[in-house]
């Protein structure tokens, strides 16, 4: 077998193995979180005060509720559809012991699907990294493609964030506003869309497909927005 190519997919599973690990962390992160939520958190009664109607027949309901005397109200994360809720309906509300502000809805679908969904995610790019080793057939090889695409962007936005937010290095702090205001829109503006291209197009540039009749090294090239995979051994295209 072509020793290249075996090198050429062992370095793109590792590329996928760096995402996929940034993920399962943050989403071990998130489990823990929403565990911590769960068990540890305080329950106390809310109530609708606003259902928040949307276009498409949803609603994005206000609820109101008071811990010491004082009043609070949040909004869920997610739209919900307007059945599910009718004004001064009572709805139970987890707050943080010491931190009556920050209120969210007793819901499984509030505390667990962000963590839930991470997780899956992160799960499903470790086994595409897994497969990766052997080389990835052309759709699975744009999938990953894509995803690398997506976490670039993130990374551009992270390293934006480190650069620029408040106690991160704050290279604008000593600049003059105007300065600060145009310079964080550019850098922002360079910053994501290069990361992402970059982390996309190395993919497609180091890491081949793999052929599904030849298992030989298939090149993939933009054509327009189409993405074409050509074999060089036995001319197979997709
Ligand atoms: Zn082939």
């Amino acid at each position: 077998m072509d020793y290249e190519l075996k090198r050429a997919w062992q370095r793109g599973a590792t590329a996928l193995a760096v995402p996929a690990s940034c993920l399962l962390v943050l989403a071990l992160l998130c489990v823990r979180g929403a565990a911590w939520r769960e068990f540890w958190n305080v329950r106390t009664i809310g109530v609708v005060t606003n259902l928040n109607r949307t276009n498409k027949g949803g609603c994005h309901p206000t609820i109101e509720y008071s811990v010491g005397g004082k009043t609070y109200n949040f909004q869920p994360a997610w739209t919900y559809s307007a059945e599910n809720f009718a004004l001064g309906q009572n709805v139970t509300v987890l707050f943080p012991p010491n931190q009556p502000e920050f209120g969210m809805l007793d819901l499984f679908g509030e505390v667990w699907l962000l963590p839930i969904g991470l997780s899956i995610a992160s799960l499903v790019l470790l086994a595409l990294g897994w497969r990766a080793r052997t080389g990835l057939p052309p759709i699975l090889h744009g999938l990953a493609g894509f995803g690398l695409f997506v976490f670039g962007a993130v990374a551009g936005m992270s390293v934006f964030g480190l650069l620029c937010m408040k106690g991160g290095l704050e290279i604008f702090s000593s600049a003059p506003v105007i300065v600060s205001l145009f310079g964080g829109i550019a850098l922002f503006f360079a910053l994501v869309p290069a990361c992402a291209l970059l982390a996309g197009a190395t993919w497609h540039r180091y890491v081949p497909a793999r052929c599904g009749r030849c298992s030989g090294r298939m090149v993939s090239q933009f054509v327009g927005k189409q993405l074409i995979y050509t074999c060089n051994s036995c001319g197979n295209r997709r």
